[in-house]
């Protein structure tokens, strides 16, 4: 394997921003009212639908085969829509109640899981037209692990990536302050080290989307404390005997934190 085209020439950094890990006073019944109601609602919904999927099957011959793999695609594909769809809304209930825990959200995700799982089952079950159990033991592993664990895992991710200010209780605001040619991305890096954040804005801009580095700013907007960033994202083309392909990398390589005055030099405001 070979690589050619630009490399990264400076280590990942971790983010500057650590979350508190706080939950917010609303954060654990927003989290459970928001992916409640899509469970209840979405899990009424699919198992409503369930029995037709299931019947979909029951033909004889080469049309039952078709009609069998179209079945449990449409499963599968229901399954995981509706799991995630349940984890983002447990995952949007914590953004509005400002939850910061990772651990919240996986745990009320899996609850909200539990519920739409046992309300599929059991509308499904319930309905006439259900003849007999077809979920398959696979399917029935395939339908728990995407209700119940899908959900959880889509509530979890990404919670407590974003910058929060905890003396004003909000998520920052963020802003990209510049984009440069992956030629600059030294000299940027230059600037940043020295913090002469306001020399930045004189490297030159790109519109290139292959290669390039974005620099780019978090600040609360009642204290103007914040973060900075930069992330570099490379097109690098990767060659062996049999293909080659090119792979869009992305690596944070600043990362820090700012206060008032540094965040006011940069967006050149004043108060
Ligand atoms: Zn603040």
């Amino acid at each position: 394997m070979t690589t050619t085209g630009p490399r990264f020439r400076f280590p990942e950094v971790d983010n500057a921003y650590v979350p508190s890990g706080s939950i917010g006073l609303l954060a654990v019944p927003s989290m459970l009212a928001m992916g409640g109601v899509a469970a209840l609602l979405g899990g009424y919904l699919l198992g409503a639908i369930l029995p037709s999927l299931d019947n979909l099957s029951r033909k004889p011959g080469l049309l039952g085969i078709l009609l069998t793999i179209l079945e449990i695609i449409l499963k599968l594909a229901a399954f995981g829509f509706l799991g995630a769809g349940v984890g983002l809304a447990v995952h949007v209930g914590g953004r509005f109640g400002r939850n910061r825990n990772q651990w919240a959200a996986l745990v009320l995700g899996l609850v909200c899981g539990v519920i739409v799982f046992i309300v599929v089952v059991s509308v499904g079950w319930d309905n006439p037209e259900y003849e007999k159990p077809t979920v398959a033991p696979l399917m029935a592993i395939a339908m728990f692990v995407a209700l119940v664990l899908g959900p959880a895992a889509t509530a979890y991710t990404g919670v407590g990536e974003d910058p929060f200010c905890e003396d004003h209780r909000r998520f920052l605001e963020r802003r990209e302050i510049h984009k440069l040619p992956y030629s600059a991305e030294g000299a940027a890096m230059d600037l940043l080290l020295s913090r002469d954040f306001a020399a930045i804005a004189k490297l030159p801009g790109t519109q290139d989307m292959m290669n390039y580095a974005a620099i780019e700013l978090w600040f609360c907007d009642v204290c103007e404390a914040g973060y900075l960033s930069m992330t570099t994202t490379l097109s690098i083309l990767k060659e062996d005997d049999y293909e080659a392909h090119v792979s869009e990398e992305e690596r944070q390589v600043f990362s820090s934190s700012l206060n008032a005055s540094e965040v006011k030099m940069i967006i050149g405001r004043e108060r």
